[in-house]
């Protein structure tokens, strides 16, 4: 029932310590984040990869291309592609 391939290993896990120490507000929204809540809530802390790993794999765990975000606005923006029709995105173009 694993499906954590890729992110496995205790650099990562470093990794993502190092950021949440650096208290920083949330990257996508600007707002503070409640570093007290702790995953899956939709405000806590998660790690963001400035230049997705789908493209940039090789950056993946590079420190200077993380950033932290909250998990909602992490998930908002995502790596993935959005599926037309699904959710609330809505394309002007
Ligand atoms: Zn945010």
């Amino acid at each position: 029932m694993s499906k954590r391939a890729g992110r496995a290993g205790g650099k990562w896990r470093t990794l993502v310590a190092n950021q949440r120490a650096k208290r920083l507000d949330c990257a996508i929204c600007q707002q503070p984040i409640d570093y007290r809540l702790r995953y899956p809530d939709e405000d806590s802390f998660s790690v963001d990869h400035i230049k997705p790993r789908s493209t940039h794999p090789h950056l993946a765990e590079e420190p200077t291309n993380l950033s932290s975000t909250h998990l909602r606005c992490n998930k908002a923006r995502g790596d993935r592609e959005v599926k037309p029709g699904l959710g609330h995105a809505v394309q002007s173009w």
